[in-house]
């Protein structure tokens, strides 16, 4: 922990220059075309499919590098986010898991709320370094298909290219439950933790990567807009389909239920797209869902305030990041994924945690 104050500038420099980019990808984009933006955001963020290409998420490291508190600052462009990943996880590594958590592991199966983990010792000041990657479509995009379903899209050749990649590389997928027990209570994590988080519910993700993490022994995290399965629309899984997965070990939380974005608005609106769909989620998987994503990775105040009074125990948003904490449990950070994340790419990635 004494290693944590060097790190502020960076992270700071890194909230700066993220928050730069993004306000300036998203100020030349209408409203309503967000996810148009934080795809074309993501875009920018990520590496660039030409293999000699830098990717440009090491830009808001570069400050690190004149401050020079690490000793690994000078070594490649992309080491630069390492002492973030090095001085946040090593402190807290020796925490053990207090029994007296032990009920809260297991999904209850009842609609019965279970609260908040109640934080263990250190808990507010520790940190993990954790790459929560997101997807979207996992499969083959159409012929005509544009440069938003494009930033969407995974093949499962290159979806399957990552798995195979990180089991050569012992990077584990966890869950963002697994993520919460270790910032609240202590408990372990693996060496080299991972979260898949898959939006949106789209059926090339039943056909084509729920067998890839069966094969590879891997579970994701999906998120669901439950209005457009109720529906039956095309192109998304059906709730049989949704159902399975989670019975094969994935998890399924609430995406609204309209995927639509919750700035500024009024509180019954809320409670119908926050709590309509929690419960629609947990009607037909039997567990409680306790973790929401934004829609278009739009949030405010007032989304969060009832995240938190309708028992959620944290969010994840679309803002770019690896560093997950207490404090930002109701907004994580992701990785956005698509075809351009080839295995150098997705090294990168990791390498924000010093994998
Ligand atoms: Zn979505």
């Amino acid at each position: 922990m004494n290693s944590a104050p060097p790190t502020i500038p960076q992270r700071m420099a890194l909230i700066f220059y993220g928050t730069l980019l993004i306000t300036i990808l998203l100020g030349v984009t209408a409203s309503g075309l967000r996810e148009r933006a934080a795809s074309a955001t993501a875009m920018a963020l990520a590496p660039a499919s030409t293999p000699t290409n830098v990717p440009t998420l090491t830009a808001p490291a570069s400050p690190s590098q004149t401050s020079g508190p690490s000793p690994t600052a000078s070594a490649t462009p992309t080491a630069t986010l390492t002492p973030t990943a090095t001085a946040t996880a090593s402190p807290t590594q020796t925490f053990t898991p207090s029994p007296t958590f032990t009920p809260t592991q297991t999904p209850s199966p009842t609609n019965t709320p279970t609260p908040f983990p109640t934080p263990g010792p250190g808990a507010e000041n520790r940190k993990a370094c954790v790459p929560i990657l997101t997807y979207h479509h996992i499969g083959h995009p159409p012929a005509d298909a544009d440069t938003l379903r494009l930033g969407l899209t995974t093949s499962p050749e290159r979806f399957e290219e990552q798995l195979a990649y990180f089991k050569a590389n012992d990077v584990t997928p966890i869950s963002l439950y697994d993520l919460l027990y270790r910032l609240a209570l202590g408990r372990p994590l693996p060496e080299k933790p991972v979260i898949i988080t898959i939006d949106d519910g789209y059926d090339d993700v039943y056909r084509y990567a729920f067998p890839l993490l069966k094969e590879y022994g891997y579970t994701a995290t999906l998120f669901i807009a439950t209005g457009i399965i109720d529906a039956g629309t095309p192109g998304y899984m059906t709730w049989p389909q949704i159902e399975e997965m989670a019975r094969a070990g994935n998890d399924v939380e609430p995406h609204t239920k309209d995927h639509v974005d919750l700035r500024r608005r009024k509180r019954d609106y809320l409670i119908y797209q926050i709590l309509g769909s929690k419960q629609t989620v947990e009607a037909h998987t039997g567990r409680e869902a306790r973790f929401f994503a934004y829609p278009a990775g739009a949030y405010d105040d007032n989304a969060i305030a009832m995240l938190k009074e309708l028992n959620f125990w944290g969010a994840v948003s679309t803002d770019a990041g690896v560093t997950h904490s207490l404090e930002n449990i109701y907004t994580l950070p992701r990785l956005r994924v698509s075809e351009q994340i080839d295995v150098e790419s997705m090294k990168v990635y990791l390498r924000f945690c010093g994998f």
